[in-house]
């Protein structure tokens, strides 16, 4: 048994029996955990530019787990909040403090976006029902041709 907390998503786990990385010192997470905020890192330091910091943003995902929210959903609302939201890097102070207070939005616009998608759905559904023709290819036998036999062996 080696159990050591994962830095990112805050669970127990054994590193003598599941992947994982060192994220300094002694801190480990999940090897899952890392990459998924490395890939984070990566787009942020892209959006942020000059205002970017690897080590704030890396404390603030551990602080924010503790506290009790979903590492996906972390990663999901600071995608929306530079993408879609156009949010301002330079009100960031090098992190992603901005998290607690835009997540609920994000909430909401991620059920809105679920619910045209479960529109759409439908109204494809009936769309192909309703109109769409089911045309069946009719392919024609091939024929078999006797095979001629070489040898015999009997
Ligand atoms: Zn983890």
């Amino acid at each position: 048994m080696a159990d050591v907390i994962c830095f990112y998503c805050n669970k127990k786990f054994d590193r003598t029996k599941e992947a994982y990385e060192i994220v300094y010192g002694k801190r480990y997470a999940h090897k899952k955990c890392f990459n998924q905020v490395e890939n984070l890192q990566t787009f942020l330091k892209q959006k942020m530019g000059q205002y970017y910091s690897y080590q704030k943003i890396r404390n603030h995902i551990n602080k924010l787990t503790k506290d009790g929210y979903e590492l996906n959903d972390i990663c999901e609302t600071m995608h929306w909040w530079y993408e879609i939201k156009k949010g301002d890097p330079s009100k960031s102070n090098g992190g992603i403090g901005i998290f607690s207070f835009v997540y609920p939005d994000f909430l909401i616009y991620k059920e809105s976006q679920e619910k045209k998608s479960l529109i759409n759905k439908n109204k494809q559904l009936d769309d192909f029902v309703d109109t769409t023709p089911i045309e069946v290819e009719i392919k024609p036998t091939p024929v078999r041709r006797p095979r001629i036999r070489l040898f015999n062996f009997e």
